[in-house]
């Protein structure tokens, strides 16, 4: 049995591949082209794996690029595969919180990983990972180095979330002297109450998974954990949630 779940994000796309004995994994950067980052993902995980496209049984494309995956079997909302695959990283969990490049979800799910209830913001990139980047740019750091930026720091609070107003208003702080640890540990505390707030309008009663490439920055999960005021917990392949559930969703479908 072969089978792989794509996700097309809009900063990276991943790709699973799960065999008979193996769950192999790729995460590359989507760049310009959805469709081009799709197919090279899938095409160089196969290979390095050693099968070619038509040795494997299913493929589910999943991700805001997913209608541009041609070789996808079928296409699943970005909703089923991260709850999905959520659940399978993070049994126990019953609530997911994904924060990726351009939106957040919050998944209410069972101890299946189907959806009960979600809600979505889409509609603009504050306190995403895309706005994280533009922050970090505007801090001359990588987004990875944000949370070691941040410990131990006071944080400053700002005024705006919005990725154009709050990167002036950095670049105005740090001309005011405060420091970009001081600067990024009230991004990081805006981030998470944003997030906390969406949560709570699904009820937090238990362990939370909290997935997507946000769910890298330790400082976010931390304040997170702090505000809801229970375990919130960063399985290990995060940012593959998606992915991974969409590959289990092409396993059952060729299992049934
Ligand atoms: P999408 O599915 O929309 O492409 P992802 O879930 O892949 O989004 O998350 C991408 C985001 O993850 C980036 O915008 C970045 O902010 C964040 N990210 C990626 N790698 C890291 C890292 N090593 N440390 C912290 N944050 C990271």
């Amino acid at each position: 049995m072969l089978v792989a779940g794509v996700d097309v994000g809009s900063v990276a796309t991943k790709v699973v591949i799960i065999d008979d004995n193996r769950l192999l994994t790729l995460i590359t950067p989507t760049g310009w082209s959805p469709r081009q980052a799709g197919q090279e993902a899938y095409a160089q995980l196969l290979s390095e794996a050693g099968y070619t496209g038509d040795q494997v049984d299913y493929v589910v494309g999943t991700g805001y690029g997913r209608i541009s995956i041609p070789f996808a079997n079928k296409t699943v909302t970005e909703i089923t595969c991260h709850a999905r695959g959520a659940s399978y990283l993070s049994p126990g969990s019953n609530l997911v919180i994904d924060v990726g490049g351009q939106d957040s979800k919050i998944i209410k799910i069972d101890s299946d990983g189907r959806v009960l209830d979600f809600v979505m913001n889409d509609k603009c990139a504050a306190g995403t990972g895309r706005f994280l980047q533009v922050i970090a740019a505007a801090l001359g750091v990588d987004v990875s180095e944000l949370a070691e930026l941040s410990a131990g720091q006071s944080p400053i609070t700002l005024n705006s979330m919005c990725t154009v107003f709050a990167e002036s208003e950095v670049i105005g702080l740090l001309a005011e002297g405060r420091t970009k640890g001081e600067i990024v540990a009230g991004l990081h505390s805006s981030i998470a109450r944003r997030i906390a707030n969406m949560a709570q309008r699904l009820g937090v009663t238990g362990q939370v998974a909290f997935t997507g490439g946000v769910a890298r920055n330790e400082a976010v999960r931390q304040s997170l954990q702090e505000q809801l005021g229970v375990p919130v917990v960063v399985p290990k392949d995060c940012q593959l949630a998606g992915a991974i559930g969409a590959a289990l969703i092409a396993r059952e479908a060729i299992l049934r």
